[in-house]
C-alpha cells in the first residue's frame, strides 16, 4: 500500500484544504478508496509508467481515473 502524498501540483506543497497561497489543492490522488487496479487505464500505466495495482495516485494530471466498465459491458 502506497502512501498518499497529497502533494499539490499547483503549489508543490502538501495540503488538503485551501491555504493563503493556494485556494484549492490539486493533487494526483485517485478518488478516495480507489486504486490504480480499478482504473481502466491500469494496464497501460503499469506497462508504460511502472505504476502498481495498489497505487492510489495517478501519473496524469488532471487525474485520468476512469472506472472499469461494468461486468455486463465487459462481457459483451
Ligand atoms: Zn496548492
Amino acid at each position: 500500500m502506497t502512501t498518499r502524498t497529497g502533494r499539490c501540483v499547483e503549489c508543490g506543497r502538501t495540503h488538503t484544504g485551501p491555504t493563503a497561497e493556494c485556494a484549492s489543492p490539486k493533487t494526483m490522488n485517485l478518488p478516495a478508496g480507489k486504486t490504480c487496479a480499478e482504473c481502466r487505464f491500469t494496464r497501460h500505466c503499469q506497462a508504460m509508467y511502472g505504476k502498481t495495482a495498489q497505487d492510489e495516485t495517478c501519473d496524469f494530471f488532471p487525474v485520468r481515473f476512469l472506472g472499469k466498465p461494468a461486468a455486463s459491458e465487459a462481457a459483451a
